[in-house]
């Protein structure tokens, strides 16, 4: 029996009706600015897809475009600047930095309160302690992905493939925050089939092309493929999609998948920082 196909555009497009209706009643506009240093073109184009998506939910956004010369110090004038202004609920500093800079200074001057890319030490180290404020952006769509196929964590067997600070670590410890039995594998795993086959849960995240396969999952388990490579022009995922969908329950597509959860996640965690910091936390 083939798998059902999890829509993360419908499941993204329900969550960004659910911000706008949310950011209607709010008494105030919540605003995130979005810092972009040097001209590269990926960056460029995530940057007016994050403008584009806060326009639609009525979110104010604003985009500090720096030269590919600045300095770290007036980088950090600009974050500084930003974290001083009220209006601004939420600060990212889009990845990667043009060389010399240091991303890490970089994102760890932003207040943790406007942390909407959930990345300074700061609150990572919350998702560590099991305080879950502001979250990375992918791994909190992934767990929304999941939870939209019914399937619990509570005792579940949840595998990542990817050790990455930005994905396959957050996204384990939100599943071990919700009492899923977790295992993170990575490139020095001896044997990843092994270890994918046991999953009720498996969540791909290595950057690699094709390199789960039908015969490395569980029936009936959840894939999530949150894997982007272009091949050809084309984005495809970490996952065989053709073999894994005649042997799991529920699987994302590449592109179609996580990509759109990520995107929506960026306006849910602006919203959540503007609340918080209305409220005064
Ligand atoms: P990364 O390169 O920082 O980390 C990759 C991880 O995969 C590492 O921990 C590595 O140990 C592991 N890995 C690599 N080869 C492996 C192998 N053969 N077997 C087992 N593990 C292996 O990458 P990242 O930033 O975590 O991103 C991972 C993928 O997810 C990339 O394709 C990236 O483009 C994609 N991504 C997608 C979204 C989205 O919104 N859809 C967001 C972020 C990242």
């Amino acid at each position: 029996m083939s798998a059902s196909i999890i829509d993360g555009k419908a499941i993204a497009q329900e969550t960004r009706e659910r911000i706008k209706a949310q950011v209607a009643e709010l008494t105030f506009l919540p605003g995130l600015a979005v810092v972009q240093v040097g001209d590269d073109p990926a960056s460029t184009r995530y940057v007016s897809h994050k403008q584009k998506d806060c326009e639609q939910v009525g979110i104010y956004s604003e985009k500090h475009h720096l030269p590919e010369t600045t300095s770290q110090s007036e980088l950090l004038d600009t974050i500084r600047g930003l974290n001083a202004r009220s209006e601004i609920h939420g600060i990212i500093v889009q990845l990667p930095l043009p060389n010399g800079l240091d991303s890490h200074v970089a994102i760890n001057a932003i207040d943790i309160r406007k942390d909407v890319d959930g990345c300074t030490t700061a609150n990572l180290g919350e998702l560590v302690s099991g305080n879950e404020r502001l979250v990375p952006c992918t791994p909190r769509g992934t767990i929304t992905l999941i939870q939209s196929t019914g399937m619990t964590f509570e005792g579940k067997k949840a595998v990542v493939i990817g050790r990455s600070i930005l994905v396959g670590k957050p996204v384990a410890l939100l599943m071990l925050n919700r009492h899923a039995v977790v295992t993170l594998c990575h490139s020095r795993t001896p044997d990843l089939g092994a270890e994918a086959r046991e999953a009720d849960i498996l969540v791909v995240a290595a950057g690699r092309r094709g390199l789960v396969t039908g015969g490395m999952i569980k029936p009936g388990a959840v894939v999530i493929d949150v894997g982007i490579n272009v091949v050809e022009g084309k984005l495809k995922g970490d996952v065989d999609f053709e073999s894994a969908k005649e042997v799991a329950g529920h699987i994302t597509p590449v592109p179609g998948g996580v990509g759109p959860m990520t995107r929506a996640m960026l306006l849910e965690n602006t919203l959540i920082a503007a609340k918080m910091q209305a409220a005064g936390d």
